[in-house]
């Protein structure tokens, strides 16, 4: 090792799924959206010219901030926007999470969450999730430097009923507490209206999988404007302009069709209703995901190798090699017609 290389902050990195590009690919290991982002998005995009790229964006990303708290009936200062929410949980992480107490999650969720708590040198503390994979709510009620959590968790799709959500906060008055909403939209009951309720409870949410916008980037969060301050000046100390002026119009026109937002993702609670049936008569367990993916095993084929069989196929699912995960998939619902293919594959390997 060199010398200056004792002073470099040395992280291991979150690995992001695989971003792999075959024409015939059926692509569900990212839960991405399989349908295509509102009309409306295409429109923006096109209508959109060079000339005013040479100025810098509104620091405060006002349009889009409006749009959000039109949309959810909140105050401008009570919203966030960052470039994806995995740099809106970046963000909170570093501004919220200053404690020499450990900020608990679960032990099965995110992977990002040790990441970033390892980036920023966060003592943490993993809860086990019970035997189902769900939280135990009382695994909350110690003393901690903040809580964060998904809900529905990731990578289970397992929803925390909103009694509990708000009976972990009610425990918690004195941290932070972080409601990680990514797949909220897909059946989950969303913690946004405790917001009022408790000022130090901040919900975040993305449009890349319930808005079909992972490319965008664009996440945010809902808090009380006492938490939203301090959250923005925790981003303007780090980089004024986080959001580009197509991500702010092109995100600003997504909200306003509500039409197409409640049709696709309704689209894919039918798909993921459905292949739940399929996928319980071949002899896969699951839980109830309120998400836009499953998580599923067999007892009698391993994850590892039906990971693999379906990949030389193109067909991508997620597999993480850790415990008591590695004999799990995780599936993102795709369109009927990918599902379908995904179905006929498995009943051919699983013989059923
Ligand atoms: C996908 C995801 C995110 C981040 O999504 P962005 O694309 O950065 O908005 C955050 N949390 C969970 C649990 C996710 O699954």
């Amino acid at each position: 090792m060199k010398k200056w290389e004792e002073n470099v902050r040395r992280v291991v990195p979150y690995t992001p799924g695989e971003q792999p590009d075959f024409a015939d690919m059926i692509k569900l290991n990212t839960n991405e959206n399989p349908y295509p982002p509102a009309p409306g998005v295409e429109r923006a995009m096109r209508a959109m010219q060079s000339e005013p790229l040479r100025l810098y964006p509104a620091p405060g990303a006002d349009s889009l901030v409006e749009g959000l708290a039109n949309y959810y009936n909140l105050k401008k200062d009570q919203v966030f926007v960052g470039v994806g929410s995995d740099d809106v949980l970046a963000m909170a992480f570093l501004t919220f999470f200053n404690s020499d107490r450990p900020i608990l999650f679960p032990d099965i969720t995110y992977s990002f969450y040790d990441v970033w708590a390892d980036l920023f040198r966060i003592p943490y503390e993993c809860q086990p999730l019970n035997e189902r994979f769900e939280i135990t709510k009382e695994d909350y009620f110690k003393e901690n430097g903040g809580i964060v959590f998904p809900n529905p968790n990731a990578p289970t799709g397992e929803e925390l009923s909103l009694s509990a959500v708000e009976e972990i906060i009610a425990h918690n008055q004195d941290v932070v507490v972080i409601v990680d909403e990514a797949y909220v939209d897909f059946g989950a009951q969303t913690a946004v209206g405790l917001i009022e309720k408790y000022d130090n409870l901040l919900v975040v949410q993305t449009f890349s999988k319930s808005r079909s916008l992972a490319g965008l980037r664009i996440g945010y969060a809902f808090g009380s404007s006492r938490l939203i301050k301090y959250l923005n000046d925790a981003k303007y100390s780090f980089n004024s302009y986080t959001m580009n002026r197509p991500s702010l119009s092109m995100g600003a026109a997504a909200l306003e069709d509500e039409a197409y937002f409640r049709e696709t993702v309704d689209k894919i609670v039918a798909t993921r209703e459905r292949t739940k049936k399929e996928l319980a008569q071949m002899g896969f367990l699951f839980g109830d995901s309120k998400a836009n993916f499953l998580f599923a095993t067999h007892p009698d084929y391993p994850a590892k190798k039906l990971f693999e069989a379906l990949r030389e196929k193109h067909i991508f699912v997620r597999y993480f090699a850790k415990p008591r995960i590695d004999n799990y998939l995780r599936i993102t619902i795709g369109t009927d017609a990918q599902m379908d293919a995904l179905i006929e594959f498995l009943k051919e390997y699983t013989g059923k």
